[in-house]
Formats: structure tokens, sequence, C-alpha cells
């Protein structure tokens, strides 16, 4: 498959966009922070059937990431991302060559989706989702995609970018479009943060799975009081994890908890294993 065109600046950017919009061509963007595994590549290859090119943005969105977050350590390999964006059939990659690209002198504009960005992700990073609102605003309104492709696994990112596109009618133009979790073969959903992990936490990782398994299972036994599955899933949690940040049951589409399962549903984890902060998720009921 052939490499995909690297730019590294706006004005690069703007130009390739206009001839290929002056084409007609369909676009479909997915936003990434980079080291891409086979769960970024799901959303390319889905992208690649449904228009005729494929954009991918690397960059590591600063405003998302709290003061004593990872972001002078998150992993980056953007040679080895060329390559596999250039395999699952990408078009270009937008790598901004720095953060001064995307947030220019002077900047002082942000979107905030104000209910949904308030619990589970949202309560426990103050501004993350913010950081996350903006920036994609910013790239849907860049590259004016048909469409848009994000994972499950971050299912309060995919919820917050729903309503934010919607809000601000840049769904209007591109349809987001939500794609189910890749997981690896023992069930650990894929991230670049699991590349932090020890072996031995990378086996305590395999408990937030566990986690949304034994609740899973209660549900399908006929349980729909919530404290109970919660206490099912964090029994699991509890098993590998060194901290829990948070076991939530919510609406699957307003994300307030619910007390009983009537409708769908989601259940959520986010725990740190070692220094390693993980989320996994599972609706129910749907
Ligand atoms: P990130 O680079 O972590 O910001 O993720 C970029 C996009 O890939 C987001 O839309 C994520 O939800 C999606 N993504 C990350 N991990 C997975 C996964 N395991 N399965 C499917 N999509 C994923």
């Amino acid at each position: 498959m052939a490499s995909p065109i690297l730019v590294q600046t706006r004005d690069e950017l703007l130009e390739a966009l206009r001839a290929l919009h002056a084409k007609g061509e369909r676009l479909a963007l997915v936003p990434t922070m980079g080291f891409l595994h086979e769960g970024h590549l799901s959303l390319i290859r889905e992208g690649k059937k449904r228009a005729d090119k494929v954009a991918v943005t690397i960059f590591v969105n600063p405003t998302q990431f709290g003061p004593n977050e990872d972001l002078d350590r998150y992993p980056r390999d953007l040679a080895g991302d060329l390559a596999k964006c250039g395999e699952a059939g990408a078009w270009l990659v937008y790598a901004p060559q720095s953060p001064r690209e995307v947030y220019p002198e002077g900047f002082q504009t942000w979107v905030q989706v104000t209910e949904l960005e308030m619990g589970l992700c949202g309560g426990k990073r103050p501004g993350h989702f913010k950081g996350v609102a903006t920036v994609v605003a910013k790239l849907l309104g860049l590259f004016r995609p048909q469409l848009a492709l994000f994972g499950q696994k971050d299912y309060q990112q995919l919820a917050v970018i729903r309503r934010m596109a919607r809000d601000l009618d840049l769904g209007a133009w591109t349809e987001i479009v939500g794609m189910p979790t890749v997981r690896e073969t023992d069930g650990l959903a894929m991230s670049s943060r699991n590349a932090y992990l020890s072996p031995e936490e990378r086996q305590r990782a395999l408990s937030l799975k566990a986690g949304l398994d034994a609740a899973a299972a209660r549900y399908e036994a006929g349980e729909r009081q919530a404290a109970a599955l919660l206490a099912a899933a964090r029994a699991e949690v509890e098993r590998g994890a060194d901290r829990i940040d948070y076991v939530e049951l919510v609406d699957a589409d307003s994300l307030r908890p619910v007390e009983r399962v009537d409708g769908p549903v989601c259940l959520l984890v986010a725990a740190f294993v070692g220094k390693t902060r993980l989320i996994d998720n599972r609706v129910l009921g749907s």
C-alpha cells in the first residue's frame, strides 16, 4: 500500500484539502494521538470502506491533559505510525509539527459540552473534555469530512463529540461514526497506554474486562439492580487494580447514573494499574 502524504503545517494541509474537496471526493477523518494499534487501524479501514480518502491526525493534544498527567511521556512513534497508516490505506496524515500549529498565539475559544462532561472521566479529569471537544471541533472545521470515526472504547468522549457536533452544527456535514472496541486476544482493550504496563501489570489489567464480564453475567442472569451489578464489577476490578477511579452504571445516552436497568445502559470502569490509568466499558440492555 502507498505511503500516506505527511503534512505538518496547517497551510500545507489546507492546500491538500482544497484539491480534494475541489474533486468532490468523500473524506473520512480519524483523529488520534498516535502510537497506533489495531483499534486505530479499524477506524481507518472502516473509513476506507465508506469514503474515497481517509485522513488521520496524530496530535498529542496538550489541552486535554491535566497538570499531573502523562503528556510528556505519552508514547510517540511517527515513523511506525506512518507505516501502519499506509498499510491500512490512509491517504494523508496530519501530524502538526508543534502545538502552536493548532493553538496559535492569541487562541482563546473553547468548546464545553456542559452536562455530558460532568461525571465519569470528566469528573476525575477536570478540563479533559474541554480540550477534546475543542480540538475535535477544530479538526471537523478544518477538514470538513463527510464522516469522522471514533472508538466506543472512549464511550464518554464519543458521547461528548456527538453532542458537540449536533449542537455546533458541525454534524450537518459530518456523520459521527462510533466503532466497537478492539481487544487483545485475552480481552484487554487496546490502548496506546498499555505500553506503560510491566508484564505483571499487564496481567492485572485484565481485571477491568473481568469486572465488565462479571456484571454482564449477572445482567444475563436477570439482575437489574445497579447496586448489585456494580458490586459484581467492582469485586473483579479490585482483584487486579491498585486504585479504582470509578465503576458506574449510567444511561447509555444521557450518561446519568441509573439505579435500575430499564433500557440501554453503559457500565464504565476507570482504574489505575501501577501508575497507568486504564478505562473500559460495556453497553448492557441494547
Ligand atoms: P487515542 O489515540 O487514544 O486518542 O484514540 C484515537 C481514536 O481511536 C479514538 O476515537 C479512540 O476511541 C479510538 N480507539 C482507541 N482505542 C481503541 C480500541 N481499542 N478500539 C477501537 N477504537 C479505539
